[in-house]
């Protein structure tokens, strides 16, 4: 029924069948879906892609499931806008974001990866789904598997803004908040998984999960007009997304949905939490772990140990792109800028994203007369936290019209 045709390891090139397990036996890499490109060719067409509901499930040939969808059916095909009031202040001919701030049900572009995910999760037969998360993750998993029905054990750094931590336990899953960074969360969330049969879905279940992310660069083609961007600047914490967006677009290549390929891939991290923008800064293909700055306001990207860092340098690389980072500082007035150009509140991420790609441009490596989406991945209602006391201030009044007026005056002034 599907056109998947197993796992692969992508290191050693070793084959497996498709089951819950994520990394090589012999050399420990990492392993890949791979598809029968061949015969989709003639299924997957622009036509039979454009008659289909506007939801992420409308590319699922290219997605690892066998069963019909059966989570996040309402997930993806987001907004995609032209930005022409931010293209101007950042002096650029055409610009473009990709607005995952609105993904149903939670927010952020991690309904994606967990949709795709949980409906694996329920072809595997798990009764317990899990995963260690720097916060949208463990949204995404508490809603979904709320409505799918399973047990849900979420991992999360204990230190995470408190809004955060809310908008998880409204679902009431069982939310373990763990004395650690992300990458400690992590390291118990793989002993977790070796010895329980749960479905983690960034770890046993990572080849599947991660093959969500492709439906972001799908939909970005689409909303073109069935064209890729000159420039895509993307956010990375594990990497994944930016790995899976470049995979995508070859995969729109390799089964010809796309007949040119000419874009360059932008990694954008926070300079707190910097592994992958700084290995591209030195062109070495080493990623140097760090631990993230602690009080840095861009949580959901502080992973010091990217897991698919590599893959990401490699897109990068490839692709003729480059990678930056950003301070904190820089990051809130990207928000601003956002909001105020475009009306969009995006949460750090897309702070991140936006500040990078002015930094891009004003270095030259993003042309000025080039195509670019901007990838705003996150809500900014999920981490107001990062503007208190930053944002311009209310004018106060007693209730009458006098009182209005004399502000009125100041305003006008
Ligand atoms: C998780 C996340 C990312 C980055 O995802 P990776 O695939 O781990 O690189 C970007 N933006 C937001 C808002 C996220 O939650
Ligand atoms: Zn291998």
């Amino acid at each position: 029924m599907g056109y998947v045709k197993g796992l692969k390891c992508r290191e050693c090139n070793r084959e497996y069948p498709v089951e819950p397990i994520y990394v090589c036996e012999f050399c420990f890499g990492p392993l890949e879906v791979v598809y029968d490109y061949k015969n989709m060719r003639k299924v997957l067409t622009k036509k039979a892609i454009e008659k289909r509901e506007k939801t992420l499930w409308r590319y699922r040939e290219l997605l690892p499931i066998d069963s019909e969808p059966q989570v996040g059916l309402d997930s993806g095909f987001t907004p995609f806008l032209k930005a022409d009031n931010l293209a101007k202040e950042l002096g650029i001919d055409e610009l473009y974001i990709k607005d995952d701030s609105v993904v149903h049900p939670t927010l952020s572009f991690k309904d994606r990866v967990v949709a795709v995910a949980l409906t694996k999760a329920k072809e595997f037969g798990f009764d317990t789904v899990a995963c260690a998360s720097t916060g949208n993750l463990a949204h995404s998993v508490s809603a979904l598997g709320a409505k799918a029905g399973f047990r849900r054990f979420i991992f999360i750094p204990a230190t995470l803004e408190p809004s955060k931590i809310v908008a998880s336990l409204v679902y009431e899953p069982n939310l373990i908040a763990v004395d650690g960074n992300y990458d400690d969360v992590n390291r118990l969330c793989i002993e977790i998984a070796n010895k329980y049969r749960w479905a983690f879905v960034n770890i046993n279940i990572r080849p599947f999960y991660a093959e969500g992310s492709k439906t972001h660069g799908f939909e970005i083609i689409e909303q073109l007009g069935w064209k890729a961007p000159d420039n895509i600047v993307v956010p990375c914490a594990s990497g994944s997304l930016l790995a899976k967006i470049w995979k995508g677009f070859k995969e729109f290549m390799d089964i010809g949905i796309i007949k040119e390929l000419r874009t360059k891939v932008f990694a954008a991290q926070a300079t707190a939490c910097s592994p992958v923008s700084t290995a591209i800064k030195q062109g070495s293909d080493i990623i140097r772990p760090v631990k993230p700055d602690p009080h840095s306001i861009a949580k959901s990207l502080a992973i010091g140990s990217p897991a698919e860092g590599y893959d990401a340098i490699k897109a990068v690389r490839e692709s003729g792109g480059y990678g930056e980072d950003i301070s904190d500082d820089e990051i809130i007035e990207a928000i601003k800028l956002l909001a105020r150009t475009e009306g969009i509140f995006a949460e750090t991420a897309g702070g991140v994203t936006v500040a990078v790609t002015k930094k891009l441009i004003n270095m030259g490596r993003i042309a000025r007369d080039e195509l670019t989406v901007i990838c705003i991945t996150g809500n900014g209602l999920k981490t107001q936290e990062a503007l208190n006391g930053k944002t311009i201030s209310p004018y106060y009044i007693k209730p009458n019209l006098a009182s209005f007026e004399e502000v009125l005056n100041e305003i006008e002034k």
